[in-house]
């Protein structure tokens, strides 16, 4: 090739994606990380199951969830421990990702802030990165730009039935204590009686949940989510969780709740995950749509980052950067079809049912176990739990409701996979629906539920 690359790899985005992925990748190559703003400055927080955290990122975790919650409006509150885990620990943002950045640079790797990927070209195993700061080349451009990717555009990449989680809420402080909340409280599903007859029709699809976090005696996190087709608006959010925090009567220990810091955000959530590689290009984190179906974006990254650096290293050792074999290299572990049904059944209930409906779901976990539902949402669900969580829920929901709640394509994805678990029975009564979907004539009957012996 005559001339010498200057990088093996440029990463384009310094959030957790990129910078953890370089951090490792910096070990053996030369790499360069670039961000439109700074790099490891960042408006989220997260907490994270335990299990997802390495030796390495321990040390930046603190504090941490102890019991989950849900509130419907209905009248039902669930309450249980979070004993799966020892706790879900939050990872410290203003420490974990300037320390990514710091093993970046003593590797002799660059970053460079303030400086916007443009545009790109690969020719003869050389991409081409046109930036705001000028023109780099490496062998292998990983894109960790986050949920807006300008890369997946220009490439025309779908992300398959996509949905975003849209975020908004404050770090705040309780001048008058936390009454009746706990440190360590995770307030998973608050419910509110439909509560944005006045707001923009953005919000017509429906309400958001409110979550809240406990860090200490006197410090809770705030927020309202959507998960929705299209993104809310920071301005709808803002208007919305305003309204939750200081007017709805089931919030009462937030009415005086003293700001201190926004957050706020978009991210994939609510399929599947996906692997996705062009020629001489991957694409990681939230831009490569990786997530559980729930939207553990954080979570995934810290599950995954290690293991698919190391099949990168791999392919940048042999050369072989074409996409087919970026394609067949893992990008991350996989999980078994059955743990993830049930996550995108609530996926569909959280973003498509009625409140009453939400409400109705939300309360089945008192009739089996609650713990299955913080089960759910870390895909630690185990064949027979979901089994029986099935059972509960086409028990209670006729066919007619489950088919309002759950989009046709993913319906037939849901039950397709629900064939994979259940039994004989229903399997008929599934190709039965499925026929109805697709307007066969032999209509099944639609209020009685599943049968199960
Ligand atoms: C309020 C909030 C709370 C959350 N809580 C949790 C949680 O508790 N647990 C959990 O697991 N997940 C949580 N998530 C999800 C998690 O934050 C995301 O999945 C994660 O941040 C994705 O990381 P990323 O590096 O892929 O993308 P991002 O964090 O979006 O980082 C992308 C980076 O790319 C840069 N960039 C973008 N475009 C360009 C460009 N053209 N040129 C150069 N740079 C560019 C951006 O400036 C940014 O620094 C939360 C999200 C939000 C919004």
């Amino acid at each position: 090739m005559g001339k010498e690359i200057p990088f093996d790899v440029i990463i384009i985005g310094g959030g957790p994606a990129g910078l953890s992925i370089g951090s490792e990748l910096s070990k053996n190559y030369k790499v360069l990380v670039v961000d439109k703003n700074v790099a490891g400055v960042t408006s989220r927080s997260w907490f994270v199951p335990l299990d997802v955290l390495d030796e390495g990122v321990k040390p930046f975790t603190y504090g941490g969830v102890t019991r989950f919650l849900a509130s419907t409006f209905t009248g039902a509150k669930l309450a249980f421990q979070a004993k799966l885990f020892d706790r879900y620990p939050y990872v410290n943002e203003k420490t974990i990702l300037p320390y990514w950045l710091d093993v970046i640079k003593s590797n002799r790797s660059q970053v460079i802030d303030n400086c916007a990927y443009l545009d790109h070209t690969v020719k003869d195993g050389v991409v081409s990165v046109q930036t705001t700061k000028g023109c780099f080349a490496s062998r292998l451009l990983i894109d960790a730009s986050g949920y807006n990717s300008i890369i997946l555009d220009k490439y025309k990449i779908k992300r398959n039935n996509f949905y975003w989680w849209s975020v908004y809420g404050a770090v705040g402080e309780h001048p008058n204590g936390l009454q009746s909340m706990q440190v360590g409280d995770y307030m998973m599903w608050q419910t509110f009686k439909d509560s944005n007859e006045n707001l923009d029709t953005s919000l017509a699809q429906g309400r958001p949940v409110f979550e809240y976090e406990i860090y200490d005696d006197k410090t809770s996190l705030s927020l309202v989510l959507y998960l929705r087709k299209v993104q809310i608006s920071y301005s709808d959010m803002e208007k919305e969780y305003l309204h939750v925090i200081r007017n709805e009567d089931s919030t009462k220990p937030f009415h005086d709740l003293k700001i201190k810091e926004i957050k706020y955000g978009w991210y994939p959530s609510g399929n599947l995950s996906q692997q996705i590689a062009e020629d001489h290009v991957v694409f990681v984190g939230d831009s490569g749509c990786w997530t559980t179906p729930c939207g553990w974006g954080m979570g995934f990254i810290l599950d995954n980052y290690q293991f698919f650096s190391s099949q990168l290293s791999k392919v940048l050792a042999a050369n072989t950067l074409d996409k087919a074999s970026l394609l067949s290299i893992p990008h991350y572990k996989v999980h078994q079809k059955y743990e993830v049904l049930m996550n995108t059944l609530a996926t569909h209930f959280l973003s498509n049912a009625t409140a009453p409906q939400l409400d109705k779901f939300i309360n089945l976990y008192n009739q089996v176990d609650p713990i299955l539902c913080e089960k759910m949402l870390t895909l630690k669900m185990s064949e027979k739990e979901l089994r029986e969580m099935l059972k509960v829920v086409l028990k209670t929901f006729d066919l007619k409701e489950l088919v309002q709640i759950i989009p046709k394509q993913d319906y037939l994805l849901v039950l397709e996979e629900a064939k994979y678990v259940v039994e004989d029975t229903v399997i008929n009564k599934i190709h039965d629906m499925i026929h109805f979907v697709s307007g066969h004539e032999d209509k099944p009957k639609l209020n009685d539920g599943f049968e199960f012996q």
